[in-house]
C-alpha cells in the first residue's frame, strides 16, 4: 500500500520502489492475493497473518480501511489474524477497538528513531513520546506490538541508534525491525546526499552497528524478525547510496559470531597460532564469514581457524580449542 495514508512525505521514503508497486489497493486486490495465497497450498494458515505493509494503515480515510478490512472477512478463521503496520501518531482508542473486532492481532509501528532531532530532521511529523503513548496502547489491548527502526538516518549517529535500541527494550515490543538507511531516487535525502550535506551509513558500518543491536534485542527476549530491507528490483535500481545488502542479515550474523569469537579468545588469553571452532551446523557459514571473511580477519590477529561442525551446539554456541 505504498504511500496510503501518509500524511507528509519522509526524508528517506520512496514506497514505489520499496514495494515495486504504484497503483493503490482495492478490496479486489486484497481477496485475490489472500484466494492465490490459498490456492498456493504452500502456507501453514495457522501461523500465517494477512499483512498490510507499506503505508500507515490507521491514517488512510476511514471507509477506505474498513473497506479493505470488510475484504479480509470471508478469510480470517483461516488465518493466525491480521498485521498492519502504521504510523505512531496514527494510533487511538477508537482504532484500536475497531482493529481488533477486525481480528487485527499484530500492528507494527514505524517509529525509526526515538530521538526528537532525528524524527524532525527525517521530517517523520511525530516525535518519541508518540512512539511510547501508541505502544502502550496496543499493548493494553493485547495486540502485538511490533517496532521498526532505521540506523544512519540524516543527523543520527551510532549513539543515537543505540540509545533508540534502549527506549524501544524499554518498551517491551515483541518483535522489532531493524531497516539500516538506504538512499533512494526522489528522495529527501537523496538531495541531501547529493548536495553533500548528508553522508550516509556504508554497509559495513552498518553491518557492525545491526551485530551489536541484535543481541541487545534478544538478550531482552525481543525477536528481531528483519534486518535490512527485502531486495526488489525497482528499490535496487532506484538506490542510489546507503547501507544496502542483499543478504544483510546473514552479515550482521557472521559479525556477531566474529565479535562471539574475539571475545572468547581474550577471556581465555588463548596463544595465537591455530585453533579449532566448534559450532552448530547452522552456524558453520556464519563463523565461516562471507567468502571466509571471519578466517581472513582471525588470521590477521594471528588465529589460523579451523571450523568444526558439532550436533551438540545450538544456535550461537562455540567451543575453542588451541591446536
Ligand atoms: S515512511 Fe511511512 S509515513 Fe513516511 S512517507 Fe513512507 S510510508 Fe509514509
Amino acid at each position: 500500500m505504498p504511500f496510503a495514508g501518509c500524511p507528509n512525505r519522509c526524508s528517506f521514503c520512496d514506497q514505489h520502489s520499496i514495494t515495486g508497486k504504484t497503483a493503490r489497493t482495492t478490496p479486489y486486490d486484497v481477496k485475490n492475493t489472500i484466494e492465490i495465497a490459498l490456492s498456493s497450498g504452500g502456507i501453514d494458515t495457522t501461523s500465517s497473518e494477512i499483512a498490510f505493509f507499506g503505508g500507515s494503515f490507521t491514517a488512510i480515510d476511514r471507509d477506505y480501511m474498513i473497506s479493505l478490512l470488510d475484504a479480509t472477512k470471508d478469510y480470517i478463521s483461516n488465518f493466525k489474524g491480521i498485521r498492519i503496520s502504521t504510523r505512531p501518531d496514527s494510533i487511538d482508542r477508537e482504532v484500536l477497538s475497531l482493529l481488533t473486532g477486525y481480528g487485527v492481532t499484530s500492528i507494527e509501528l514505524g517509529a525509526q528513531s526515538m530521538s526528537d532531532e532525528v524524527l524532525l530532521l527525517n521530517n517523520r511529523g511525530h516525535n518519541s513520546e508518540s512512539v511510547r503513548t501508541a505502544s502502550k496502547l496496543i499493548k493494553a489491548y493485547g495486540i502485538s506490538l511490533g517496532l521498526q527502526m532505521m540506523t544512519g538516518l540524516y543527523g543520527s549517529s551510532d549513539e543515537l541508534d543505540e540509545y533508540t535500541a534502549k527506549e524501544f527494550i524499554a518498551l517491551h515490543p515483541d518483535t522489532v525491525r531493524i531497516y539500516p538507511t538506504v538512499v533512494l531516487e526522489r528522495t529527501q535525502l537523496a538531495s541531501l546526499y547529493q548536495s553533500g550535506f548528508y553522508e550516509p551509513q556504508s554497509a559495513d558500518s552498518a553491518v557492525k552497528l545491526c551485530s551489536r543491536l541484535i543481541p541487545m534485542f534478544e538478550n531482552a527476549g525481543i525477536k528481531v524478525i528483519r534486518v535490512g530491507l527485502h531486495s526488489s528490483d525497482t528499490m535496487e535500481t532506484g538506490m542510489v547510496a546507503g547501507a544496502y545488502h542483499p543478504a544483510f542479515r546473514e552479515l550482521c550474523e557472521s559479525r556477531i559470531f566474529r565479535n562471539i569469537i574475539i571475545e572468547k579468545l581474550r577471556a581465555d588469553n588463548t596463544p595465537k597460532g591455530r585453533i579449532a571452532i566448534f559450532c552448530a551446523k547452522s552456524a558453520v557459514s556464519k563463523v565461516t564469514g562471507q567468502k571466509k571473511s571471519n578466517l581472513t580477519y582471525l588470521s590477521s590477529l594471528g588465529y589460523f581457524a579451523t571450523i568444526v561442525r558439532d550436533d551438540s551446539l545450538k544456535g550461537r554456541q562455540i567451543i575453542i580449542q588451541e591446536g
